[in-house]
């Protein structure tokens, strides 16, 4: 059994505590006061020590800690901010691994793009995550820290008015230390990684964040993105908690697709297709396709007419994608021209569109960008 505290669930808890012979309440005690946002436990600097949670008796917290139960904490090794307000973290695992994790500021929105895995085996030829290749899967633990340690960090949204230093968007972050408004309002598990690759630690990820005595973040605001691992998205159709779903799509054609992503030759579109239209059908859920567009590979006119015909009968949105370039990789971004045009055919054919803004590009942050070479200094 998996012995970090913070990588259970409240239900993984519950079965822990009682196997100990102990009253099942205090699973929550322990789950609120690892997980929860504003906890009711003083611990200074963060929940990593099991001694500190001092609603349990001393005999039970020694009795956990005798059983190897321990509870994780990620570090941030390093962050970056982009001049549009983007905050990339990078946290250092306990095996000298490292993940990045990146904070978007839309309005009222705070939206964390958390990675799933140390580097990813899908290998899509437009994302410098893929080049590395899979180094592990993250922990429940380590996924839903990334949300913790961030959201503790007290970043808050400032009206442009309070500094000269705004932002293109006219917002900026600011760190507090008081009066913190700490509130992540969405999760995407979109950063490193495949999250249906890794799929029990993610879902475990979803039910801790989901909780209300946890974060309590709503299932509708956490999303998870795949490349189009069928199996997983089948699963996750069946399960009694669901969260978005959004689909690296990228092309409307096979014969495109199996060029920019390799897996995909495995999970042709019409069987891609029948797994979501499961998901759709369990779920009444909306699903979201992101799309990179990429100047001379799947961004004509005659791109977009087939894809309105892939999508035909399909309760979506579609999210276009400016391709953002990395080192190592000669694909070009399609020209702003382009864009609108493949979002005119779109919309036309009364498909919900969305032109993704560039986001914390000059500190890699942006789609595909994670885990490449850093351009930027750290502060
Ligand atoms: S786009 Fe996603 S699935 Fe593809 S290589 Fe990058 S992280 Fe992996």
């Amino acid at each position: 059994m998996e012995k970090d505290l913070k990588s259970q669930t409240l239900a993984g808890l519950e079965r822990l505590v009682v196997g100990l012979d102990q009253p099942k309440y205090l699973a929550e005690y322990i789950f609120s006061a690892i997980q929860a946002r504003r906890r009711k436990v003083s611990l200074a600097g963060g929940v990593n020590d099991i001694s500190a949670i001092t609603t349990l008796s001393k005999s039970f917290r020694a009795k956990l800690v005798e059983e190897g139960y321990y509870i994780s904490k990620l570090e941030i090794v390093d962050k970056l901010t982009d001049p549009d307000g983007t905050v990339k973290y990078v946290f250092g695992l306990s095996d000298g691994g490292r993940i990045e994790s990146v904070l978007l500021f839309d309005d009222d929105r705070r939206t964390l793009c958390v990675s799933t895995q140390v580097g990813c085996a899908m290998g899509c030829v437009f994302c410098a995550t893929g080049r590395l290749g899979l180094a592990r899967n993250l922990t429940a633990g380590e996924i839903v820290d990334q949300v913790n340690v961030i959201a503790d960090c007290g970043l808050q949204i400032a009206d442009c008015n309070d500094s000269a230093d705004s932002s293109p968007a006219g917002r900026r972050p600011v760190e507090m230390d008081s009066k913190i408004r700490n509130r992540i309002s969405n999760v995407v598990f979109m950063g490193m990684g495949e999250p249906l690759a890794n799929y029990d630690a993610v879902l475990d990820a979803v039910r801790i964040l989901n909780n209300s005595a946890g974060r309590h973040i709503g299932i509708r605001h956490l999303t998870m993105s795949t490349c189009g691992l069928v199996e997983g998205i089948e699963r996750l159709a069946d399960e009694d908690i669901q969260p978005r779903l959004a689909i690296s799509l990228n092309a409307p054609t096979d014969a495109i697709r199996q060029k920019l992503m390799p897996i995909t030759k495995k999970y042709l579109l019409d069987r891609l297709f029948a797994a979501i239209g499961r998901y759709q059908r369990t779920t009444r859920n909306r699903v979201t396709f992101e799309y990179c567009l990429i100047k001379g590979v799947n961004d004509t006119v005659l791109h977009a007419q087939m894809l309105v015909k892939r999508l035909r009968g399909v309760m979506c949105n579609v999210n276009l994608i400016e391709y953002n370039t990395h080192e190592g990789c000669n694909l070009k971004p399609s020209g702003r021209q382009a864009i609108e045009r493949f979002a005119g055919v779109l919309k036309d054919a009364g498909i919900e569109t969305t032109i993704r803004l560039k986001m914390g590009q000059t500190i890699n942050a942006a789609c595909g960008q994670l885990g490449s070479k850093r351009t930027e200094k750290s502060e």
